[in-house]
Parts: structure tokens; C-alpha cells; sequence
């Protein structure tokens, strides 16, 4: 081959830093990272999260009450108000030759940086029409010209995530620039596939996706990248499973030893059906002497860790030993302390490692797991560090798996010669779509919560009536249960988790949602003081004035390990009647004697989030009540929320909302920049997912290790994609 040695150059510069581009400097390169851009590739793959189409412009004139449409104008007048103590809102007069039209945005002060009187902007909502004007409440925003973005030609703008330092405006200038740099780098998809689904290339697709002409174009370029991101990973996948079923023999589980009839001894209940099902599935493959690959998905509350429960015991059983993967702090503890208690009793000796234990006794445990002297490590992301080093690794449990990404997955397994792998998950990933995601993987599906005739009734209240919230809440404390109070997480610390979720942007926004990241990660110590504000606040005027007679505490994840600690305990001991906490309470924090949540500016919400928190109630024999309150609106949000109220079945739910399928949700990778998958929706792209595994099964027919000339390229693509290489410096 002899190609220009330019082609060579741009190809290498897809994986060079960032600041190579022009006009990203040292300041800009910064702000480019907060939005988990270091390389020229993660700037080019940092796609728009909408685009406002000019061509279906109205005027302020024509456009109609109660539709959704773009309008082009001018600034009259921009101005910041604070209607309350933590609310700031930013309001546009926009004129356009017709009249005139009030944009209203919420929680966006910097827009007063962005935006000047006299520049050209497209808004695009819906209109509504309030105190004689017509009105857009938080539209999509963009100068189009005058400001410092570049002046736009086309009919269609993309909208980039954007953080507080860098405008959407910028963003763009600077992915154009990116662009401008890996022109004429090679397509590592083989023409064949091209061919085949008439796919653009590379170039043309990265530049169509984030500059495209039409709608249907930006459609086209992503249906090219989507193909490719999938075809990457299911490269990744197989090739990791191959890999897997060459190693050794994995361990033949003895199933049904002492230490497993033991563990059903000690439960204080009778598995239902489903779970008794799921179990003898999952003892089925830890008895076969291969690798297996197992997933049980089941609802929030449905059950599950109780099912992994046998399996550890069956790893005890074999003389092996097992760990357990939680996402979260709290979440290990309660496994620990839950679960761990039950095993104990079946005597599986168990431990907790989390990043909080003390390392003298980190030390002792991460020796006795060395030796062999305890069967079951349980903890968080604790277990992957170095450390952890167990003599005989035959099981390893995922609980929550879609919080991590594949590259962690492969540590956890790394640490054992085969380990069997046990996923849980309360995704709802249909079943063609896993294997299809997956390969050899077996499943296991739980469909109902084992009170399941017990009524968990959600409501949407708006703020005037959340007095019925709290008095079904104090109903419920009077009866000796106990209380849920969410407060969301808001001002300027979502604009920056914002920023970390990039491209991971929920379907709702799309159509125009107020944005507000269904992410809140422990650990991460990045809350802003408006949010824990809101929660004190919260908890005080509760404690003060509306519950006095009762016992109230706060939890939120700026706390410290110990303090979050002992305010769980509190409240699973019953010391705490009313619980006042951030989103720190989402995943599988089990405390069944609450029986009522309330969740406050529940809009600001995704649904996947609220289906998870409704979860923490109704877990045990009482009836639970989850009041959801908005002071919105705002229709779309509160039809969304009507959702909520319909259904209480969150694969029904998932069916409503497509973010629900988000891959992110799968894959957990909106907290990992590695694993490469950025615009994939599972529900919307089922039928290239089926196509790109086929694929992918071809391709390593016929070339194992991808080293033939014209799979070269592909290997590589798979190995930055999903290897967590960072290939630029720094
Ligand atoms: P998830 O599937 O969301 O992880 P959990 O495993 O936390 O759910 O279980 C939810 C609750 O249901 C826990 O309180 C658990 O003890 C309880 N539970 C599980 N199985 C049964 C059962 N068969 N009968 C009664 N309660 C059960
Ligand atoms: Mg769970």
C-alpha cells in the first residue's frame, strides 16, 4: 500500500491530545475536559444531543399557540431574575419584525454570559401563551449569529452539550476544527460492510452528524456510527469470550452441599416461584465445568440478591470462594450486613471491603482472602484494586451491573482463573436484544415482587396539594412505618455532572425536557451547596414544623462514610421515622417497614431514576404509597410523570420512555469514557444491534485475531474503544 502519508498523519491524530486543535487553548482544553474530552477523538465523537431545525422556522406571528416550533430573532432584552431563595431564572424578550416572544429559562444564570442584546438566536419549545405574551419555557437556545459562535449556513444547528464555560457555540467551532484535523484518515469499517447497509464514511459521517444539511441526514450519519459502535462491541465481547472459554476448566460446583441447604435454613421466607426457578438456573450453570455468563434481570424489589445468595454459598460449598459487586457504599453494607448475616449463619465466612474500611483492617481481610480462610468478599469498587487477591476466585456477583462498565467487569474476572460470572440487573433488556448484546450468555428473568399483591400506588400532586403527601406520610408514622422525603439534586453542580454525562443526554431532553442527569454517584463529592441546602432545609422545616412528634434525619452524599453510615442504621433500626435524602437512596437500599416516599420536584427526575426510588418502598407486607410532587407545568413533564402513575411495571414503563434502554443503562459506561458506546439506544437500534453481532460472529470466523490488512484497522478501533488505553497524553 503506498497512501499519502497524510492520510497516515490524520489517522494518528484522531487519538492526539486535544489541544492540537486549533483554538482549544490551555483554558478551553480544561473546560473541553470537564466534559470528558482529552483526545481529538473523544472531540469528534462528542455529538450534538439535539439539533433545532431552521427549516421548519415561524415567526413570532405564525407560530402557534400550544406547538412546538423553532423561532428566529433578535435579543431585545436579557435579564436575570430570582423569584426565590434558590431559583434563578433568566428571561429573553426575542422580536422578530412580527412581535415578540418571552423565552424563559430556569436554572441557566450563565446564559447572562452567553447572550447580549442584539445578537441572533433560535429558540426552539413549545408555546404557550401567559400574562399577554407569548412564551417559551425552556427552550433549546442558540446564538446563530452576532455572538461569538460561527455564523450558521445551514438549516439544521446542532445543539453540543455545553458546560458553563464553554457555550454550545464554542463547542461547535471547536469539534468544526476537530473535524478539520483527522480529514482523510482512514474508515476502519471494511468496504464489504459499507456495502452492504450503505453506510457512509467515517469522515463524511462524523462531519454529517455534527454539521448536517437536513434531518434526515444527521439520520443517516448516525445510523453509520451506531453500526460501528455496535460492531466494536460486539468485536470486543466475543473476543473477550472466546478468550474466556480457551482458558482453563472453570470449577463444577457441587450445588447442593451443606452450605447451600444451610442458607435456606436461615432464610426468614419461602422463595416464590420465579425466584426458586431462577436459582435452579443459576445452580445449573455453576455446576457445568465451563465459564458461565449468567444474568438475572428482575424488577427493583423483585428479589434478587437473596437469589445470588445461593450461589455464594454454592462457591463455599466447592471449597472456592466468591465475591460481590456493589456500586454503592451503602448498598455494599446493607449486602453485607443482610445477606452476609444469612451466610454466616449457613457458615460461608463473609467479609465487607469498601474504599472507606480502615486499612489496617483492609489489610487483615485482603490477607485472609489471600489464604483462603474467608469465602465471601463483599464490597464495592474496593474489590478491584490490586490488592484483593483471592486463592481460589470461582464465582464472581454483580449486583446493579449497569453501573459498571465492561472494563471493570473484566478486572472483577481477571482475579480468578474462570470465574463464573453472575450479573443482576433491573434493566429491562428484552431477551433477544442480551443474547444479542452478549453472545453466550444465559438468563434468568423475575417478573414479580413477592408481595406482588401488595399495592404500591404512585400519585403526581401538584406543590399546592403535597399537604395529601404529607398526611398519608403521617398516617404511615402513626401506624409505626416509616418515610421517604427525595429532594433533587439541582443547581450548578448538574450543570457539571451534566457535563460527565455528555452525549448520555435522556430522550426526554431531546424533545425539550429541562435537563437534570439521572446520575448521582456516591462518592462523588462535587454536590453543590444549593442541593444540600435544599435537603437541610428540607429536613428542618420537616422536623420544625411538620412532624415535631417525630424523629427526622438527613442523608445526602456530601456526608461523610460514617456519618451516611450511622443515619442508614438509624433508620433500618427504627430510631429514624422520616428520612430526608438525595438520590444517595436510589439503588437497592432495602428497608421494608417504609411504606410512603415523597418525592420533591419529581419532574426533575428521569423515569428509570423515579421507578428505582419507588423501589425502596413496598418491599415488604404493608401497601406503600409514592407521592411524586411538581411544582411544573410544564404538559410533557407532567404526562411523563403520568407514566409513573399508570404503571408500576418497569419493563411496561420502559416501553413508555425509550431512556429507560438507554445502552448507558446497560453498559453503566456514562461513567466510563471507555467503553465506546455513545449513541447506540437499545429499543431504537435492536434490529443493528441483531445485525452487527452477526456480523461480528462472521468476522472472527474468518479471522480469529483481526489480523488480516483489512481488519487491522478494526482491531484497533476495538482495542481504544473498550481496553480503557489512553493513548494521548495526559
Ligand atoms: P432487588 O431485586 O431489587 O435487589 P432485594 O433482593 O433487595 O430486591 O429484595 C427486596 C426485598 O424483598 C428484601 O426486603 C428481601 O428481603 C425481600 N424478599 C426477597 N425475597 C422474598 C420472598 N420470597 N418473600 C418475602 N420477601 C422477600
Ligand atoms: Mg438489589
Amino acid at each position: 500500500m503506498d497512501l499519502p502519508i497524510d492520510r497516515e498523519k490524520a489517522t494518528l491524530a484522531l487519538d492526539g491530545p486535544v489541544n492540537r486543535v486549533r483554538l482549544v487553548s490551555p483554558a478551553r482544553a480544561k473546560a473541553l475536559e470537564k466534559l470528558g474530552i482529552r483526545t481529538v477523538r473523544d472531540l469528534v465523537t462528542h455529538f450534538p444531543r439535539s439539533y433545532i431545525d431552521l427549516s421548519s422556522v415561524e415567526s413570532c406571528a405564525s407560530a402557534r399557540i400550544g406547538e412546538t416550533c423553532t423561532i428566529r430573532g433578535t435579543v431585545h432584552e436579557i435579564k436575570l431574575k430570582k423569584p426565590r431563595y434558590n431559583l434563578k431564572l433568566v428571561e429573553i424578550a426575542l422580536v422578530d419584525g412580527t412581535g415578540i416572544i418571552v423565552v424563559t429559562a430556569f436554572r441557566q444564570p450563565w446564559l447572562m454570559d452567553q447572550i447580549k442584546a442584539g445578537d441572533a438566536v433560535a429558540v426552539s419549545g413549545k408555546v404557550t401563551f401567559d400574562y399577554g405574551y407569548k412564551r417559551m419555557t425552556n427552550p433549546f437556545i442558540e446564538v446563530i449569529g452576532g455572538g461569538e459562535g460561527p455564523a450558521l449556513t445551514g438549516t439544521v444547528v446542532p445543539v453540543h452539550p455545553a458546560t458553563e464555560k464553554l457555550s454550545a457555540a464554542w463547542v461547535r467551532r471547536i469539534v468544526a476544527n476537530g473535524l478539520e484535523e483527522i480529514r482523510g484518515a482512514f474508515d476502519p469499517l471494511p468496504l464489504g460492510l459499507r456495502l452492504r447497509y450503505r453506510l457512509m464514511g467515517r469522515q463524511a459521517a462524523l462531519t454529517a452528524i455534527h454539521f448536517p444539511a437536513t434531518p434526515a441526514e444527521a439520520d443517516e450519519a448516525r445510523r453509520r456510527l451506531v453500526y460501528e459502535e455496535l460492531l466494536y462491541l460486539e468485536l470486543f465481547l466475543m473476543q473477550e469470550g472466546a478468550e474466556r472459554a480457551r482458558d482453563r476448566e472453570a470449577v463444577a460446583h457441587i450445588v447442593d452441599g451443606p452450605r447451600v441447604a444451610a442458607f435456606a435454613g436461615a432464610l426468614p421466607f419461602v422463595l416464590t416461584g420465579e425466584q426458586e426457578r431462577a436459582r435452579d438456573d443459576i445452580l445449573g450453570v455453576l455446576a457445568a465445568p465451563t465459564a458461565a455468563n449468567h444474568m438475572l434481570l428482575g424488577d427493583v424489589g423483585t428479589g434478587k440478591t437473596v437469589v445470588a445468595g445461593f450461589a455464594l454459598a454454592a462457591a463455599a460449598d466447592s471449597g472456592c470462594q466468591a465475591m460481590l459487586l456493589a456500586p454503592t457504599e451503602v448498598l455494599a453494607r446493607q449486602h453485607a450486613e443482610g445477606l452476609g448475616a444469612l451466610l454466616e449463619a449457613a457458615g460461608v465466612g463473609c467479609a465487607l471491603l469498601t474504599g472507606s474500611t480502615a486499612a489496617p483492617e483492609r489489610a487483615s481481610i485482603t490477607e485472609r482472602f489471600a489464604a483462603g480462610e474467608l469465602d465471601v468478599l463483599i464490597g464495592t469498587h474496593a474489590l478491584l484494586s490490586d490488592d484483593v487477591r483471592p486463592a481460589r476466585l470461582s464465582l464472581a456477583v454483580i449486583d446493579e451491573q449497569q453501573r459498571f462498565g465492561v472494563d471493570q467487569r473484566a478486572k472483577l474476572l481477571a482475579k480468578g482463573e474462570a470465574p463464573d460470572a453472575l450479573y443482576l440487573t433491573a434493566t429491562p433488556i428484552p431477551r433477544t436484544l442480551a443474547l444479542a448484546l452478549y453472545g453466550n450468555l444465559t438468563l434468568s428473568y423475575i417478573k414479580h415482587r413477592p408481595h406482588d399483591a401488595v399495592l404500591r400506588t404512585t400519585r403526581v400532586l401538584p406543590r399546592e396539594l403535597q399537604g395529601e403527601a404529607l398526611d398519608a406520610a403521617r398516617a404511615a408514622l402513626e401506624r409505626g412505618e416509616q418515610v421517604y422525603v427525595v429532594c433533587p439534586l439541582v443547581g450548578k453542580g448538574t450543570e457539571e455532572r451534566d457535563g460527565k454525562a455528555a452525549g448520555k443526554r435522556s430522550d426526554a431532553d431531546a424533545a425539550g425536557e429541562e435537563y437534570h442527569p439521572a446520575v448521582a454517584i456516591e462518592g462523588e463529592a462535587d454536590f453543590a451547596d444549593d442541593d444540600v441546602t435544599a435537603a437541610t432545609r428540607e429536613a428542618e422545616v420537616l422536623q420544625k414544623t411538620t412532624f415535631p412528634d417525630f424523629t427526622v434525619a438527613l442523608l445526602h452524599g456530601a456526608m461523610g462514610t460514617e456519618a451516611k453510615r450511622e443515619v442508614m442504621e438509624q433508620f433500618r433500626d427504627g430510631a429514624v421515622d422520616v428520612l430526608v435524602a438525595t438520590t444517595v437512596i436510589e439503588v437497592g437500599v432495602d428497608v421494608p417497614n417504609a411504606t410512603v416516599m415523597i418525592v420533591q420536584d419529581a419532574d426533575r427526575f428521569g423515569l428509570a431514576q423515579l421507578h428505582q426510588l419507588r423501589g425502596r418502598v413496598g418491599r415488604g407486607t404493608k401497601a406503600a404509597e409514592v407521592f411524586l410532587v411538581s411544582a411544573s407545568t410544564r404538559e410533557e413533564s407532567l404526562a411523563r410523570l403520568a407514566a409513573m402513575e399508570t404503571t408500576d411495571d418497569g419493563f411496561e414503563l420502559a416501553a413508555f420512555d425509550l431512556s429507560l434502554r438507554r445502552e448507558g443503562d446497560i453498559l453503566g459506561n456514562r461513567q466510563h469514557g471507555a467503553s465506546g458506546l455513545k449513541l447506540v439506544n437499545i429499543m431504537r437500534d435492536g434490529a443493528i444491534i441483531e445485525a452487527a453481532h452477526a456480523d461480528a460472529a462472521a468476522l472472527l470466523d474468518i479471522d480469529p485475531n483481526l489480523e488480516e490488512p483489512d481488519h487491522r484497522a478494526l482491531a484497533r478501533e476495538v482495542r481504544i474503544a473498550f481496553s480503557g488505553e489512553v493513548v494521548a497524553g495526559g
